[in-house]
C-alpha cells in the first residue's frame, strides 16, 4: 500500500488507537470527531487482513460488509478503499439504490471481496438472491448511531440474521447518543472502545455562531453571506427537500452558482452536483441531511444551518463537511425563534455557547410562544415518530429520524 501516495503519513488518534485492536481480531466501537480519518482507521486493517487470507472470494459473496446512510457515502466510502488496495488483488465493489440492480447481481455473481452497500439495495439483492452473507468475516458499520437509529434498525437486524455468527464488527462515528450505544452492544462482542473525545463533540478547527433571524428574512442574509466569499465553497442545509429546491433557485436568480441535493433528485443528478460542488464550479449547495453524513469534500469553507436540525447529532454532522483533516471552517446557524429549542439542544449536546454574531435572541414574550409552539409541534412528531416505528425499508436517511422521547431539546426560559 502506498500510503504516503494518499497523504497518509502520521496515523491520526482514532487510527493509531483503534487499528491495533482491529488488527488483533477485537470488536471496536470508535468514536471520533468528524474528519478525522475514521475511513481509513477501519479499510487500511481490512485490507491488510484480506490479503493475508489470500484466497479468491467465492461466487454471490463477499469477504467485508460496509454499510453506509446513504449512497453518496457508500459510494465515498468505496472509492477510499479502491484507492487503499490498489496494485492489490482485492475488490471492492459499492451498490446502492438508483442504479441497476441487474448490473450489480451480474457483477456479484463472480464474487467480491468488500462489498460497499446502502441497507435497502443490499436487501433487494438479498431477495434476489444475488448474494448471501455466509462468508463475511467483517462488519462495518459506518456513521454507526444513524444506522442503529429507528429509519435503519429494522433493515439492519434483517441483515444481521444473515451474517454468520463469528464475525468482526466495528462501529465507527462522530457521534453516539446513550439509547443507541445501548443498541450497538447487542451487534458487539466484548468490544474495544477508542474514544477520542467525548462524543458529540464537534471538530476543534470550526468557528462557529449563530445569528438570529426572523424565518422570512434568512434568504436575504445567506446571500449577504455567501458575497462576503464567492470563491469559496458553501454548504447550506435545509429541512426539506422542497425548500431546498426553492431557496437553491433564489440563489441562482441571484447569480450565485448554486445546485440541491436531496432525495428527491435522481441517483444521476445527485451525483453530477456532488460532482460540480467538488471541483468547484457550483459553489453552492443547498442540502437535506442526506449530504449532513461522511462526506468528504475537503475545499468547504463555509456551512450554513439555514434550518436548524431537529435531532441535535445532525448539527454536529452537518458542520462537520467542514474542517476536515485539519483544515478550518467556518459554521453559522441561522435560528428563527421558532427554533430557540432547537438551538438549546445543540448547546447542550456539544457543550458549547454559541457566540452570537448577529440579531437579537428572541424577547421574552417571543421566546415563550415559540417554546409552546415547539412543544406542540413536537406532539405531532412524536405521533408520527410511532409510524416510523412500523417496518419498512429504507433506502437510505433522506427521512428525519424518529425523535427520541428522552433527548427532547430542553425548553428553556426566555433569556
Ligand atoms: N485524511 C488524511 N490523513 C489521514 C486520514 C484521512 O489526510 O491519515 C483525510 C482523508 O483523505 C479525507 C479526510 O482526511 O479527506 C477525512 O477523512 P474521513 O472521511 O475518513 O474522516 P471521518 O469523518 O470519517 O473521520
Ligand atoms: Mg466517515
Amino acid at each position: 500500500m502506498n500510503l504516503p501516495g494518499l497523504g497518509l503519513t502520521t496515523p491520526t488518534p482514532i487510527q493509531a488507537q483503534g487499528i491495533p485492536e482491529i488488527m488483533a481480531g477485537r470488536d471496536l466501537m470508535g468514536l471520533a470527531q468528524t474528519g478525522t480519518g475514521k475511513t481509513a482507521a477501519f479499510g487500511l486493517p481490512m485490507v491488510t487482513k484480506l490479503l493475508e487470507i489470500g484466497r479468491r472470494p467465492n461466487p454471490k459473496s463477499c469477504r467485508a460488509l460496509v454499510l453506509a446512510p446513504t449512497r453518496e457515502l457508500a459510494t465515498q466510502i468505496a472509492e477510499n478503499i479502491q484507492n487503499f488496495s490498489q496494485g492489490t488483488p482485492i475488490r471492492t465493489f459499492r451498490v446502492v439504490g438508483g442504479a441497476s440492480l441487474n448490473a450489480q447481481s451480474e457483477r456479484l455473481a463472480r464474487g467480491v471481496d468488500i462489498l460497499v452497500a446502502t441497507p435497502g439495495r443490499l436487501i433487494d439483492l438479498l431477495d434476489r438472491k444475488a448474494l448471501t452473507l455466509n462468508e463475511v468475516l467483517y462488519l462495518v458499520l459506518d456513521e454507526a448511531d444513524q444506522m442503529l437509529d429507528i429509519g435503519f434498525i429494522h433493515a439492519l437486524r434483517q441483515i444481521a440474521r444473515l451474517l454468520p455468527f463469528k464475525r468482526q464488527t466495528l462501529l465507527f462515528s462522530a457521534t453516539m447518543p446513550k439509547q443507541i450505544e445501548e443498541l450497538a452492544t447487542s451487534y458487539l462482542k466484548e468490544p474495544a472502545r477508542v474514544q477520542v473525545s467525548p462524543p458529540g463533540k464537534a471538530a476543534e478547527k470550526i468557528e462557529q455562531a449563530v445569528h438570529f433571524v426572523n424565518q422570512g428574512d434568512k434568504a436575504k442574509l445567506l446571500a449577504d453571506y455567501l458575497a462576503r466569499h464567492p470563491d469559496e465553497l458553501a454548504l447550506v442545509f435545509g429541512r426539506t427537500k422542497h425548500g431546498s429546491d426553492k431557496l437553491m433557485k433564489l440563489l441562482d436568480t441571484w447569480g450565485f452558482k448554486a445546485g440541491a441535493i436531496h432525495g428527491n433528485k435522481s441517483q444521476g443528478q445527485r451525483e453530477r452536483t456532488l460532482q460540480a460542488f467538488r471541483s468547484g464550479e457550483l459553489k453552492v449547495l443547498v442540502a437535506t441531511d442526506v449530504a449532513a453524513r461522511g462526506i468528504d469534500i475537503p475545499d468547504v469553507r463555509h456551512v450554513y444551518n439555514y434550518d436548524l436540525p431537529n435531532v441535535p447529532e445532525n448539527y454536529v454532522h452537518r458542520i462537520g463537511r467542514t474542517a476536515r483533516a485539519g483544515r478550518d471552517g467556518r459554521a453559522v446557524a441561522f435560528c428563527a425563534p421558532a427554533e430557540l429549542g432547537e438551538l438549546r439542544a445543540i448547546e447542550k449536546l456539544t457543550k458549547v455557547a454559541l457566540p452570537v454574531i448577529g440579531g437579537e435572541p428572541p424577547s421574552g414574550a417571543e421566546a415563550n410562544a415559540a417554546a409552546k409552539a415547539a412543544k406542540a409541534k413536537q406532539g405531532n412528531r412524536q405521533n408520527r415518530g410511532a409510524a416510523h416505528g412500523q417496518p419498512h425499508r429504507p433506502d437510505e436517511a433522506t427521512k428525519r429520524p424518529a425523535r427520541r422521547p428522552s433527548r427532547r431539546p430542553r425548553r428553556t426560559k426566555a433569556a
